[in-house]
C-alpha cells in the first residue's frame, strides 16, 4: 500500500472519529441501525427508559467503533494497516474504503459472521 493510499484512509478514518466525538450521531450507516434486540422485551417499561435504552446502546456501538478506529490508526502508525489478522493477506480496497476500521479480508469476515449467526442460532 502506498503512502498516498495510508493517507486516504488515515483522512477517512480521522474524520469519522471526529464524526462520533461530535455526537453527530445518526447517519445512514449500517452499524447504527437499531435493531429488535436492542429493546428490552417487558412491554409496559415506560417509553421514556426504551428510549434511554436505545441510545445508550447506540453509545455503545459508537465507543466500539472508535475503538476499532483507534486501532486501525494504530495499525497505519505501525505499518500493518490493511492486512486480514487472520491470513496476513491484504484486505481488498474497496473493503476499506467502505469500512476502513475492518481487520479482516472478506473471506474471513464473512466467515466471522457465519459464526457468530450461528452462536445466535444456538442462543435462541
Ligand atoms: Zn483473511
Amino acid at each position: 500500500m502506498t503512502q498516498k493510499e495510508l493517507d486516504r484512509y488515515r483522512e477517512i478514518l480521522l474524520e469519522q472519529k471526529l464524526k462520533i466525538l461530535n455526537g453527530g450521531t445518526i447517519q445512514a450507516g449500517e452499524d447504527l441501525k437499531i435493531s429488535p434486540d436492542d429493546l428490552p422485551d417487558e412491554a409496559d417499561i415506560a417509553s421514556n427508559v426504551i428510549n434511554q435504552e436505545v441510545s445508550l446502546s447506540i453509545r455503545n456501538r459508537e465507543m466500539a467503533k472508535l475503538r476499532q478506529i483507534e486501532e486501525a490508526l494504530h495499525r497505519i502508525e505501525h505499518g500493518y494497516y490493511g492486512q486480514c489478522e487472520e491470513c496476513d493477506e491484504p484486505i481488498g480496497k474497496k473493503r476499506l474504503e467502505h469500512q476502513p476500521f475492518t481487520t479482516l479480508c472478506i473471506t474471513h469476515a464473512e466467515e466471522r459472521e457465519r459464526e457468530i449467526m450461528h452462536q445466535r442460532a444456538q442462543f435462541f
